[in-house]
């Protein structure tokens, strides 16, 4: 414990330094509404939420990721553009993993354009889900249970990576698995992002204890180098995720109260007058959040990043 009754924060999940600061020393779980603290290792600059929760399963509720009609439509149309973008240029189909598919909405797409495609997704429930989609392999097991020279031309993370509490051996395997040319994207929020800075603790992409780190480019360039693979492309634009941050970020400011649009679209609260005065306000800051999203996306300093990583030289082929 220090002076200030504050325990000592957990040392650092990447480069296992011990000094790590407190930069947040409230950050409250907007589910849960459970209090953790964000720390800065002091030797790489990590960021990371302390206390890493010892079982994670009371931090995910039933309707966690479980999306209803509506926006499982919007998600589709916005990953179907994405996965274009992926695999432009390429002129046969691949192999495709994805480590976290959730419902398989992303390798749905992939497997419309002849790919094969693999899911890793931990939770039994939603595995069966993504099975009903014809053509898509779904597995709980992790990555390192898959046979030893099963490899991928590309492997995807979509929002998974910062919720590993110890990534670098995750990434690791991520190298190993790498086809010939192979590459690895992975979508995480920006730590450094001016979303994150006007939010603070309030920040809807903070998200703890679901997100363990909180990674920044020059970090998430770090922890790739540390796991044998070097950063190729970094981009920050992310419609279906990045306004929805400016405005329920701004609506925790203004209404003193955490994430209540997110929490109704969970499920987790019931309509009511807050939930009304939240859309209102939200449909009113609609278009000056999509305005920002985009300026700070030209900025490079966007909510939400993409980073495309191959395996460094000196990992070899
Ligand atoms: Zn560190």
């Amino acid at each position: 414990m220090s002076l200030t009754g504050t325990p000592a924060p957990d040392p650092c999940p990447v480069c296992g330094g011990a000094a790590g600061q407190l930069i947040y020393l409230q950050a409250r779980d907007p589910i849960t509404r459970a209090v953790f603290q964000v720390a800065e290792c002091s030797a790489c600059g990590l960021a990371y939420t302390t206390p890493r929760p010892r079982v994670a399963d009371p931090f995910y509720p039933q309707s966690y990721r479980a999306y209803g009609p509506l926006v499982t439509r919007a998600l589709r149309m916005f990953y179907n553009r994405r996965v274009s973008r992926w695999v432009r240029g390429r002129s046969q189909p691949g192999s495709v993993l994805e480590i976290g598919c959730g419902p398989g909405l992303m390798l749905q797409a992939f497997h419309r354009r002849g790919w094969s495609a693999l899911g890793i997704e931990r939770n039994e429930a939603v595995a069966q889900t993504a099975r009903r989609s014809p053509g898509l392999e779904i597995v709980t097991a992790p990555v390192e249970d898959l046979p030893a020279g099963r490899r991928f031309d590309l492997i995807i993370m979509f929002q998974v990576l910062e919720h590993i509490g110890e990534p670098v051996p995750l990434l690791r395997e991520c190298a190993r698995r790498l086809a010939p040319g192979g590459r690895l994207i992975t979508c995480v929020p920006n730590f450094s992002s001016w979303q994150s800075q006007f939010a603070g603790p309030g920040w809807l992409h903070l998200d703890v204890p679901r997100h363990l780190i909180h990674f920044t480019p020059r970090t998430l360039a770090a922890t790739l180098e540390r796991s044998g693979l070097a950063l190729a492309g970094l981009r920050f634009a992310s419609p279906e995720h990045d306004p929805y941050g400016w405005v329920e970020s701004t609506l925790n400011r203004l209404t003193g109260r955490a994430n209540t649009l997110t929490r109704f679209l969970m499920g987790l609260d019931p309509f009511g007058p807050a939930v009304i005065l939240s859309f209102v306000l939200g449909a009113a800051l609609a278009l000056p959040a999509t305005l920002l999203a985009g300026a700070s996306w030209l900025a490079g300093s966007g909510a939400l990043m993409e980073a495309i990583a191959i395996r460094s030289k000196a990992a070899g082929e």
